[in-house]
């Protein structure tokens, strides 16, 4: 805790003065009533502020108060907030509500422990109502506020609750009321989760950046266009993250192009909420056995070509890759396959790796290629946590690796480790022997670029906050 928090939290305020205003503070402001304050709340959780705004004004015209909501069906609820994150799960809460609130006489309590009984709130929303609704000394400590304390080394904790405990005892009071919204300002804005813009903070010499790799300072390059976040994630279950919050993630991390693997579905089987996300378009190669493989791509601008597959039927049939053309760049998307235990598969991986590699050799010939993807293998020993127990095992055999040495060998960049030469990076925990709370885990999704185009590569991360799977994310910042 070395930090001048007081300076900090100054520098802070005045940096997001001219910043758009949370939009739970905004509601707040332009209202007063904590009802609206807490639907607000409720609606804000995994969903970008302009989508809670839009969806917040349509609930709270049809249903300005607990009697009117207690009217609308659960249905009628969820067409009115559809596409926030968790819609159809915050429409049922929303429909227990005003039975909820007759216990305190139809109206929201301001009793933290009170709060808690209500459906959907959380300790969080408790707080932030609490705190914005009532003025009463409370710390809303969502996911803006723990990552920026930790990274200040104000605090040093694992989960946003030990945050809350910890700015109770250091934080002092004056600030409770208005760290929220201030640093989920400032981290919508300079501090993101993915690249943070240090070089324009105003807190760039004073800040330690624990943990943090900064954007790198733009430079223009010959023939690419501006900076780009892509992102890339084995969801293991596209339909199965979406119930843990998939679409208000995509909205509040707002890639320009989410590469995702092991999508287990056909688009027949997805709900309109996956298919169109509001602001993305999506592109689809599902597996012919149904539940299995498949990848797709969201994308916030059209490309100007879509290439599904390799063109080799044995690995097409099981929708592993996914290319789309821009003006200056591919961007591959592949699910390479997993040698299954006691390498039964090598084979099959080894020529589905080779054709991978020369696909993208042809591509390279005419603009720069971007691999991103579930490479299902730890490259070297610094990326898996276990190495010696792991020699024979599907995802770090010796062919694997050695594979994984000629594709590098041939030019190709492993872009995380253009940043970050340590060990202890994973993007992959097993399920069991709570591996992840261990950080027993394994490299194995990556962002590859093709050799001409390292100059282009601007930032590489892996956003192990983020769960829902057994995978997190990769990202890559590239021009
Ligand atoms: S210097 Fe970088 S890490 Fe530190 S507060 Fe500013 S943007 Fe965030």
């Amino acid at each position: 805790m070395t930090i001048d928090i007081e300076a900090f939290i100054a520098t802070v305020a005045a940096e997001v003065k001219g910043y758009q205003v949370p939009v739970v503070d905004l509601i707040a402001v332009q209202t007063k009533d904590p009802f609206k304050v807490l639907v607000a709340t409720i609606l804000s959780a995994r969903t970008k502020d302009e989508v809670t705004a839009q969806a917040a004004r349509r609930l709270l015209a049809a249903a300005p108060d607990p009697p009117a909501l207690a009217r609308l069906s659960e249905a009628e609820i969820d067409r009115l907030i559809y596409p926030v994150g968790f819609h159809q799960a915050k429409a049922a809460y929303l429909a227990r509500l005003p039975v909820a609130l007759a216990a305190f006489g139809g109206t929201v309590p301001d009793d933290i422990d009170q709060l808690l009984t209500l459906p959907g709130v959380g300790r969080k929303t408790a707080n932030l109502v609490r705190s914005v609704a009532f003025a009463k000394p409370a710390i809303c400590v969502d996911t803006h506020v723990h990552r920026i304390m930790n990274l200040w080394g104000y605090v040093q904790t694992k989960t946003p609750l030990a945050t809350e405990m910890a700015l109770r005892e250091w934080l002092p009071a004056r600030h409770w009321l208005t760290i929220n919204s201030l640093l989920v300002a400032f981290g919508q804005g300079k501090c993101k989760p993915v690249a943070p813009h240090c070089d324009t903070c105003p807190l760039e010499t004073a800040c330690p950046k624990l943990g943090v790799t900064p954007r790198k300072r733009p430079r223009i390059t010959a023939g690419s266009g501006p900076e780009k976040t892509l992102l890339s994630w084995n969801v293991n279950g596209l339909r199965a993250v979406e119930k843990k919050g998939f679409v208000g993630l995509v909205q509040a991390l707002a890639p320009d192009l989410f590469a995702i693997q092991e999508t287990k579905a056909l688009p027949g089987q997805l709900p309109e909420s996956l298919l169109n996300i509001p602001g993305y378009h999506a592109f689809w190669h599902s597996a012919i056995r149904k539940g299995y493989s498949g990848v797709a791509i969201y994308a916030k601008r059209e490309p100007i070509r879509v290439i599904t597959g390799l063109g080799i039927e044995a690995f097409d049939q099981e929708g592993r890759v996914l290319t789309l053309e821009y003006e200056d760049f591919f961007l591959i998307n592949a699910y390479f396959p997993n040698a299954q235990p006691g390498l039964p598969r090598i084979g099959f991986k080894l020529d589905f790796n080779r054709a991978l590699h020369r696909f993208a050799d042809q591509l390279a010939g005419a603009k720069s290629v971007v691999i991103g993807g579930d490479f299902n293998v730890a490259h070297r020993a610094i990326d898996l946590k276990n190495p010696q127990d792991n020699e024979e095992n599907p995802g770090y055999s010796l062919p694997e690796r050695q594979w994984m040495d000629e594709f590098l060998g041939a030019g190709y960049i492993d872009t995380f480790r253009q940043f970050h030469q340590g060990p202890g990076h994973y993007s992959w925990w097993s399920y069991r022997a709570q591996a992840r709370e261990r950080n027993v885990g394994w490299r194995i999704d990556y962002f590859c670029v093709d050799g001409k185009s390292r100059p282009r590569v601007r930032e590489a991360g892996i956003l192990s906050e983020i769960m829902g799977s057994d995978h997190c994310p990769v990202s890559l910042v590239f021009a």
